[in-house]
């Protein structure tokens, strides 16, 4: 057999560039990876990691750091693509009443914490799907507040108006890290109604939004994936209602 040793080497990079995206950026093994990090970002920090982040400060700010970056990439990304393609005239003037009006920026990511992947639904039609959450801010400043008006779920599940009923100070330093929010007037989007009603397990995101108070009135934006499902289905799967 011969021996190819770039193609081992080649391997062995490989294989250590994995290494440190999966190895713990925190005080222990139990603390978030890199790549954990990126995927709490998309798709949610749930269960056993919103558990983890509620009680693990360094891996609040890792992520919330993490959320500030990729936010600034995000945005000059965007510029870049525009700016490089032929229609953009067309886009600017499509997305100058939305994003690029004067004095206004893109939203700024945030983290959403749910107890469970998956959202049983007693009755698919009502107008009344409740859902208690928790955010994570990636704030530029170390004191925020947020505008609790501001506060809507669009996606899967379609709310205006949460509630702040917890603000949580995870290092009891007089700073806010986390909020507890809830929606009780929230409805399916029609995709996820539909799926749910046929009996699927219906995988979706939902998209929680809202508003800083003072300053600049920054808008920020954080994203879950979820799997909707109906009391049948959630029985079969062991969920408890
Ligand atoms: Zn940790």
């Amino acid at each position: 057999m011969d021996f190819d040793i770039k193609r081992v080497l080649e391997l062995a990079a490989t294989l250590s560039t994995q290494d440190v995206f999966a190895q713990s950026l925190g005080v222990d093994e139990n603390c978030f990876s890199a790549a954990k990090i990126v995927a709490l970002v998309e798709k949610g920090a749930i269960d056993e990691d919103l558990s983890h982040l509620l009680s693990c400060i360094t891996c609040v700010e890792n992520t919330v750091q993490y959320a500030k970056t990729e936010y600034n990439l995000e945005y000059t990304g965007i510029h870049q693509r525009l700016r490089g393609t032929r229609s953009v005239g067309i886009f600017s003037n499509l997305l100058n009443p939305l994003f690029m009006r004067k004095n206004r920026r893109e939203p700024s990511l945030a983290i959403l914490g749910l107890p469970s992947r998956f959202f049983r639904v007693e009755d698919e039609k009502t107008k009344r799907i409740s859902l208690t959450c928790n955010l994570f801010p990636a704030a530029e400043g170390d004191e925020w507040r947020v505008e609790p008006e501001s506060l809507h779920i669009d996606g899967a599940i379609i709310a205006k108006k949460g509630t702040i009923y917890e603000q949580i100070d995870l290092t009891n330093d007089g700073k806010i890290d986390c909020l507890t929010i809830s929606f009780v007037d929230g409805r399916l989007a029609r995709r996820v109604r539909d799926g749910v009603a046929n009996g699927q397990r219906v995988s979706d995101t939902i998209q929680v939004s809202g508003r800083f108070t003072g300053g600049t009135k920054e808008e920020f934006i954080a994203q879950a994936r979820l799997e909707f499902v109906n009391p049948h289905v959630a029985e079969q799967l062991g969920l408890s209602a």
